[in-house]
């Protein structure tokens, strides 16, 4: 017999099946889903085996080199991996990693273990000895006399550590076989020991016990269909989570729980270690590779049955699942941005169809394609439309940039917004100013009328270039001069925006000399522990103004922060991507629900020079179902999703001739091949075209993007996109493509 073996590399040359021997000493221990080491040409790579042959496809088989762990993926884990290599065109091999730790992948899994020393010969011997060895070694006889009072066993540093006693005595005592030496595994657990005290529980409100018996009552069914679980913020999502959880566990059962990278704060995972104590473990890119390689094992060995993660927690090694929940599912965090690009919430729909488990996903404002599924009976719609306790929801105060302007303002902040910022610093209350992550992007707009140049095929933001000043489409390539005076009013305020958070926390620091102010952003959170100490030190109120980006808007509880102010809701409005209305309504949202969350009632100020975009005229009501329905029409008439399936090409290089002619003939080939198969009737080319960002650390990046109908199977897509990719490989070494399948972000 022979192993079928996938490797994890991306290359083209590598997307295949590759035959390996099983050595003698081997032998029944590699199963399907066992991940090993094989040869690779040259080098030694990880590979999975996905079945067996009898007959190798060449003369000269090499051998298996070792086994990975003793990791077997479960048959259901393989489904999954086989529908993410289709689904979203990337190798078996890239799928399958993605179940496995990183440590693990890499061969540097080590388990963490302690010298526990014990007694190795009878009490009553011992004690005898101990009058022998007083006088000749009494440093020995303190040792045996301490672990004969705190005894029988006790880890070997804490007796070497102990008063009277040094490593040389205890050395001696295990040498001259008095004492016994063996290794413990030790756990690396980032969850700090959390009192048993257990809180008492709250009361649901009518909605909640609604909600949480409609899902509990599927957890029995044969194939549940996914519930869209659609709850303004603090209307108490978590606490119908946790009751469908006890219900999950009472039935044997485990659950997986995914929440945004950025909301894993420890607040939040101590709340279910509250509630749940041992059963829970904890899955993110903050801990260490040894604290993630434990927790990841107790969840494989079923000691903890409930998983609280970010994205990759949905490849936890969870056996017998019953429930898996996306709270905030709408976020672009869950989308992966490097290969295999896949998004968690469609991945973790998938998993639950496979293993007949129920799928809750949550959000205050769900993505659009969700709330589409809702209406249309995929899944199924509860709705939690009230907030838990007393607190109103914030008042919203949009103020129009316009006529700051036209008054002679030409700061950054309204009048209004420095009036209100005043206020809260005399009275010691704080302060959040929010700022859109990507600012970086450059579109162009009229400050007089607040105009901006927009696409008029694909009704997207046009991107300013500045080495060519023109502006320009990046989905479909339409271009023009950037215009002198406004098309709109002839005004001359044409300005390209793009400001970053560091630029207004210079601003404020002007403009507010006295006020303490910090900035979070993903510059000032790139250390471990970073993004909890700004936070901690926030709450703690040693800063009156915190600048931030989407981080801030998540997740977190600041009782004493009373005004929220977005400085340019512009900058969100016109993003380069049909998904700038849909972000800008979920910023509102998400904005206000930092404000207000205690007593004192919470303002936020909105500064833009479009107040009668609907997301920002229904954001200010958080009118959610007026927005759904405005923004569905614009998808419709676009053909954007749901009513297409995107895929995104993208080709960089270092030569800018080079990139462009292998898009042009990437295009050409797509064209073609669409043009021959019936089944690819109904997918439209848009492109190719600079990439909204053209030039990443020195790479010119061009851009295909697909409209798919959604009646083609993925199957057929997936067949498409790899048949081309086959039959034109890159011209050059440096030359790359990406294919993102669903992507979240179009720059
Ligand atoms: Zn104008
Ligand atoms: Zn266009």
């Amino acid at each position: 017999m022979y192993a079928e073996v996938v490797v994890d590399v991306p290359s083209e040359s590598a997307k295949g099946l590759f035959h390996y021997g099983i050595p003698a000493e081997l032998e029944g221990e590699i199963k399907v889903g066992s991940a090993v080491l094989v040869p690779f040409g040259r080098r030694e790579l990880t590979g999975y085996v996905v079945g067996f042959t009898e007959t190798p496809d060449v003369a000269r088989v090499k051998d298996i080199r070792a086994l990975r762990g003793d990791t077997v993926l479960s048959e259901q884990m393989m489904a999954l991996s086989a529908w993410i290599s289709e689904y979203y065109s990337c190798s078996l091999g890239e799928a399958i990693a993605q179940m496995f730790p990183a440590s693990v992948r890499r061969g540097r899994a080590k388990v963490k273990t302690e010298s526990i020393v014990e007694l190795a010969i009878p009490r009553e011997k011992a004690e005898a000895m101990i009058d022998v060895m007083e006088k000749k070694a009494p440093r020995q006889a303190q040792a045996l006399k301490i672990l004969l009072e705190k005894g029988p066993k006790m880890p070997r540093r804490r007796l070497t550590n102990a008063p009277g006693s040094t490593s040389g005595a205890v050395r001696a005592l295990i040498q001259k076989g008095i004492l016994n030496e063996t290794q413990k595994e030790v756990l690396r657990s980032p969850i700090k020991a959390i009192s048993n005290t257990r809180k008492p529980m709250p009361v649901l409100t009518r909605e909640q016990d609604k909600a949480v018996t409609a899902i509990v009552s599927s957890l029995d069914n044969v194939s549940p269909a996914p519930f869209l679980l659609h709850g303004v913020t603090a209307s108490g999502k978590t606490e119908v989570y946790m009751r469908v959880i006890e219900a999950v566990l009472a039935r044997g059962k485990s659950a997986i729980v995914l929440v945004p990278e950025i909301s894993l704060t420890p607040q939040m995972t101590e709340g279910f270690s509250e509630r749940f104590g041992q059963d829970v473990a904890v899955l993110h890119s903050r801990l260490s590779p040894g604290e993630r390689y434990d927790e990841w094992r107790r969840v494989e060995r079923g000691d903890a049955r409930i998983v609280v993660g970010a994205r990759s927690a949905i490849f936890a090694p969870v056996e017998n699942l019953g429930l898996i929940v996306v709270d905030e599912e709408h976020e672009n965090s869950y989308k992966q941005e490097e290969s295999p690009r896949y998004h968690a919430r469609d991945v973790a729909c998938e998993r639950a169809r496979i293993s007949k488990a129920v799928c809750v996903l949550g959000s205050a404002t769900p993505s659009v394609e969700s709330y589409y599924k809702a209406l249309h009976g995929e899944y199924r719609l509860l709705e939690l439309p009230h907030r838990v306790g007393m607190w109103e929801m914030p008042t919203v105060e949009v103020v129009d940039m316009r006529e700051e302007l036209a008054k002679g303002n030409r700061s950054i902040f309204s009048q209004a917004l420095s009036e209100a910022i005043s206020d809260r610093l005399t009275r010691g209350e704080q302060i959040i100013l929010f700022l859109n992550r990507r600012g970086y992007s450059t579109f162009v707009l009229c400050r007089e009328c607040g105009y901006s140049m927009r696409c008029p095929e694909c009704d997207v933001a046009l991107t300013y270039h500045a080495a060519e000043s023109n502006i320009r489409c990046h989905y479909c390539d339409y271009e023009e001069p950037v215009p002198s005076v406004c098309p709109n009013c002839g005004g001359r305020y044409i300005r390209y925006f793009g400001a970053g958070t560091q630029k207004i926390e210079g601003e404020v620091k002007r403009a507010f000399s006295h006020a303490r102010t910090c900035r979070m952003d993903t510059d000032t959170t790139r250390r471990k522990g970073a993004h909890e100490e700004i936070v901690s030190k926030f709450k703690r109120g040693d800063y009156d103004i915190l600048v931030g980006t989407q981080m801030v808007a998540k997740g977190l509880d600041f009782p004493n922060v009373t005004l929220v102010g977005v400085v340019s809701a512009d900058t969100c409005l016109n993003l380069p991507d049909y998904k700038a209305g849909e972000r800008t309504f979920q910023l509102l949202t998400q904005v206000a629900g930092r404000a207000g969350r205690s007593k004192k009632s919470g303002h936020v100020i909105v500064q833009t020079y479009s107040p009668e975009h609907y997301a920002i005229e229904l954001g200010k009501t958080y009118d959610y179902r007026g927005f759904y329905d405005e923004e569905i029409a614009c998808r419709s008439e676009g053909l954007y999703p749901p009513f297409s399936r995107l895929v995104l090409i993208v080709v960089s290089g270092k030569g800018l001739s080079a990139v462009e002619r292998y898009a042009i003939s990437l295009v050409r080939a797509l064209r073609a091949q669409i043009k021959s198969e019936k089944q690819l009737k109904g997918i439209r080319i848009l492109g190719p075209a600079p990439c909204a960002l053209a030039r990443v650390k020195g790479m010119h990046r061009w851009q295909i993007l697909l409209k798919i109908d959604p009646r083609i199977k993925p199957h057929d897509q997936d067949k498409l996109i790899k048949g081309i990719l086959e039959a034109c490989p890159s011209p050059s070494y440096d030359i790359m493509v990406q294919v993102d399948v669903d992507p979240e972000s179009m720059l």
